[in-house]
């Protein structure tokens, strides 16, 4: 298959002499290239590319390794609403695994009787909605690293039915492109830690806790920092799987959960009815946020096993979002979702507009439907949804601007509030 673009039989590849005759060749400007070439030169290209990602990472890490707590929380308050203790506990506790990272880092010239730092992993308590996975998030974009995002009831301890704890590390592995170096810098959030407490708190029950006590037990593996086999697929460990090492000392693990009935326990410890407050510490004590008094104790009665709650040395518990928190994060983030669809409407040309009212009205539909920040896009997409679908043909035409009224929005969200036996997973 002698071929050339050019037709011309005779001529060679410029890089590695291949006549014309035998393979195809690209004519540029008095040279010429054959495809094995062309793919070669792609792959250095691919492999500059990639060491200059990895070197880039290395110095927005170095450049991160700089900033002080308040400079990561001032990071975090572009994203995040609210929630400042939980902010202020992250970034101390990001900032403090930094330090650790340059100590293990520095190993040759740890000096002698030098004070080994341990590592923070995270622990975050609050109502599903409140910002947990988002902090989680803010922070590993903050650092460029890694990230995942892994459920702890999806993991059962090795010979049951579910996914074996090494397959947190696959997602890790994933999003690093599986270059493991980077992913031992990277960040893993555990949702839902609190679905794999002891089932009868203090009492270990009889029968086996497949999903619960196990699974943590699997986990501390993990969280406290050692070589990890890891399959690169997830999966089942198999004999015949290659297992990538990976080791977990400088991975900040961020876990979450809501921990429902909680509260009663803070409660009841520090001696206090829920509904009527009594006693010395009533004038003290914050009925509306009983979990940020937690403890590690009230977690152990929760059903968390002693040896976790050791590898999660800071506790950051999130607030409910009330009806400001609501409104300033639809319009104040970095990314906020009604920036968002003022930005996308632009880009047709199409000034958009809210009333103030609408806004209002989207942040009581969150609340009614009792879903934290977590119902405000899909709520906005229910109203915007026709808006996206009609607007746009308005293209090519002058600037528009069209303004979303309240009897509007309240005619879109009628069809959603209608639906009598809506869930959560409806929505
Ligand atoms: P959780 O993990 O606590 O269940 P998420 O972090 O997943 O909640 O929050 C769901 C979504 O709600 C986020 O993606 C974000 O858009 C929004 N959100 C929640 N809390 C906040 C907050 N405090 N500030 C800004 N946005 C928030």
């Amino acid at each position: 298959m002698a071929k050339s673009s050019r037709g011309n039989r005779s001529a060679v590849c410029s890089f590695c002499g291949s006549s014309g005759n035998d393979v195809l060749l690209l004519a540029g400007h008095d040279a010429y290239i054959c495809e094995a070439c062309v793919e070669k030169a792609y792959e250095i290209i691919d492999l500059n590319r990639h060491a200059d990602k990895i070197q880039n990472q290395k110095k927005v890490f170095k450049e991160a390794q700089l900033l002080t707590p308040k400079e990561i929380k001032k990071f975090l308050d572009e994203y995040i609403i609210g929630q400042e203790e939980a902010k202020k506990i992250l970034s101390v506790a990001v900032y403090n695994h930094y330090k650790r990272i340059a100590q293990s880092d520095n190993v040759t010239k740890k000096k002698e009787n030098e004070v080994e730092l341990e590592k923070s992993n995270v622990l975050l308590i609050g109502e599903t909605g409140t910002g947990k996975t988002l902090l989680a998030r803010t922070i590993a974009k903050l650092l460029q690293v890694p990230f995942c995002i892994a459920d702890a009831t999806a993991i059962t301890e090795a010979g049951y039915v579910g996914e074996d704890v090494e397959t947190i590390l696959t997602r890790l592995l994933q999003a690093a492109d599986y270059d493991v170096k980077s992913a031992e810098r990277g960040i893993v959030f555990i949702d839902e830690i609190d679905k794999i407490a002891r089932k009868s708190g203090d009492n270990p029950s009889i029968t086996k806790d497949v999903g619960g006590e196990g699974v943590q037990q699997a986990l501390l593996k993990i969280l406290e920092g050692s070589d990890v086999f890891v399959p690169p697929q997830g999966g089942r460990k198999h004999p015949e799987q290659q297992m990538i090492k990976v080791n977990t000392k400088n991975i900040l693990f961020i876990c979450g959960g809501a921990f429902v009935g909680l509260d009663k326990i803070i409660s009841s410890r520090i001696n206090l009815n829920v509904i009527g407050f009594k006693g010395k510490l009533e004038d003290e004590i914050d009925k509306n946020n009983i979990l940020q008094y937690v403890t590690s104790h009230d977690l152990k009665t929760f059903g968390l096993i002693p040896e976790l709650l050791g590898r999660l040395p800071v506790i950051a518990t999130l607030q409910p979002l009330d009806r400001e928190a609501l409104k300033r994060i639809l319009l104040e983030p970095k990314n906020a979702i009604i920036k968002q669809y003022i930005y996308l409407f632009s880009l047709d040309n199409i000034e958009l507009k809210f009333e103030d009212e609408v806004l209002d009205l989207i942040v009581d539909t969150a609340l009614e439907l009792k879903l934290g920040a977590r119902g405000l896009r899909s709520i906005c997409e229910t109203i915007m949804t026709d808006l996206m679908f009609e607007l746009p043909n308005k293209k090519g035409t002058e600037k528009i601007e069209y303004t979303i009224t309240k009897d509007y929005a309240e005619k879109k969200l009628q069809k959603l509030k209608s639906i009598k036996h809506l869930t959560k997973k409806a929505i």
